[in-house]
């Protein structure tokens, strides 16, 4: 190609993918640090783990340099094994990936064709869309039902052409969450051939709680249809090596399989799975950490008179009752990086994960200060 010909990348993309924008991640710290220089940030903006790596993965990443030059284990047999005992599934059951987000993609890939239709609800995890587009195949959009998934409406648009549905259990940004009987209410109604994958990102969270929500792995007898996706990315602390996986009925692990890339999965992000697994008590820390930062800043929100979508997850979307684009910068520049949710059609709120006590009392405190209580 000559330099003055002319080249519109954008016009030659799949019309799925000409229709999409990029996820946007939370913030990072050094980016926010470059820009505005300050040195005390709280990044509050990608429901990460607040505790940090624990000694036992940081231990067995140490154990993993040696075999640095070696291919991972393709298959990711020990992680495998330990998944299995940890939860009392097949190893044929698993499918391991380069985070959850691997995992959806596969999904995609397996089951979507171009003209085929993923169902997901309104104010979903914004990969649902980026997976189902991308290989040509059309989103439909159930209407929510207060912020939440409906899933009579997500049943009632299912067509002839829907392949896949979506569902979040807490729903990322909004933190909600259904019960196991609309869960299994909208099962009945899902035809055989239709996979419904249900996103477990938050799970653990959940398991700490009282409420009543169903637990996937517990349906995949009844249900073989059905795709578990879980990740070490949140509670297990792990976001940054990206390991996620999917518990289904073997045969469908084996499609999925059929399109995974070889070593999808590298050697640290394994090492540090098994050993995150075995390290359960850090995962008892997490939650009781969350549960105490849950009601730290939920109390905040209450005494500032600002309305919030009750959760159990990791994070708390907050409605400052205008568009929060203001807001949003007005919190960077006081050092606390959050989550705007305009991408997700919900220009008037901000996402704010979960802390260290310390870190949820500095968003607490630029919450209440002056120059925020000026833009609500
Ligand atoms: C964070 C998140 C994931 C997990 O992403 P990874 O790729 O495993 O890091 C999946 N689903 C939802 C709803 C999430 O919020």
């Amino acid at each position: 190609m000559s330099c003055d010909s002319v080249f519109y990348p954008l016009e030659q993309a799949t019309s799925g993918v000409q229709g999409l924008h990029p996820y946007l991640p939370g913030k990072p710290v050094s980016e926010l640090q470059r820009e505005l220089g300050l040195s005390h940030i709280v990044k509050l903006a990608s429901n990460e783990n607040p505790l940090g790596p624990s000694d036992a993965v940081l231990n067995a990443l140490q154990g993993a340099c040696a075999e640095l030059s070696r291919y991972p284990d393709g298959s990711c047999f020990e992680l495998k094994q330990a998944l299995s005992q940890f939860l009392d599934v097949l190893p044929t059951q698993l499918t391991v990936g380069n985070g959850s987000n691997d995992v959806l993609n596969l999904i995609a890939r397996a089951f979507l064709a171009p003209d085929d239709e993923a169902v997901f609800s309104e104010y979903a995890f914004a990969v649902y869309p980026i997976a189902t587009q991308a290989v040509g195949a059309k989103g439909v959009v159930a209407p929510a039902k207060q912020w939440g998934h409906d899933l009579t409406a997500m049943a009632e648009a299912i067509t002839a052409r829907t392949k896949v549905v979506f569902l979040a259990n807490p729903n990322n940004p909004t933190g909600t969450q259904f019960d196991r009987v609309t869960f299994c209410a909208f099962m009945d109604k899902v035809p055989a051939h239709v996979i419904v994958v249900l996103d477990e990102a938050y799970g653990e969270y959940l398991a700490a709680c009282d409420g009543d929500y169903p637990d996937g792995l517990t349906y995949l007898d009844t249900y073989a249809n059905l795709i578990v996706c879980r990740t070490f990315s949140k509670a297990y602390g792990l976001a940054a090596l990206r390991v996620g996986y999917a518990v289904s009925h073997p045969e469908v692990a084996d499609v999925l399989n059929r399109v995974r890339s070889p070593f999808n999965v590298n050697s640290f992000a394994q090492a540090a799975a098994i050993a995150a697994l075995n390290d359960q008590s850090y995962i008892e820390q997490t939650v009781k950490l969350n549960r105490a930062g849950l009601v730290q800043v939920i109390d905040a929100l209450q005494q500032a008179g600002l309305d919030y979508i009750p959760s159990n997850a990791n994070f708390v979307a907050v409605d400052f009752g205008v568009n929060a684009a203001d807001i949003h910068q007005a919190f960077l520049r006081e050092g606390v990086i959050l989550r705007p949710l305009a991408p997700y059609n919900m220009p008037s709120f901000l996402r704010v994960s979960i802390g260290l006590e310390q870190e949820n009392a500095v968003f607490i405190k630029a919450l209440n200060s002056a120059a925020i209580r000026a833009l609500q």
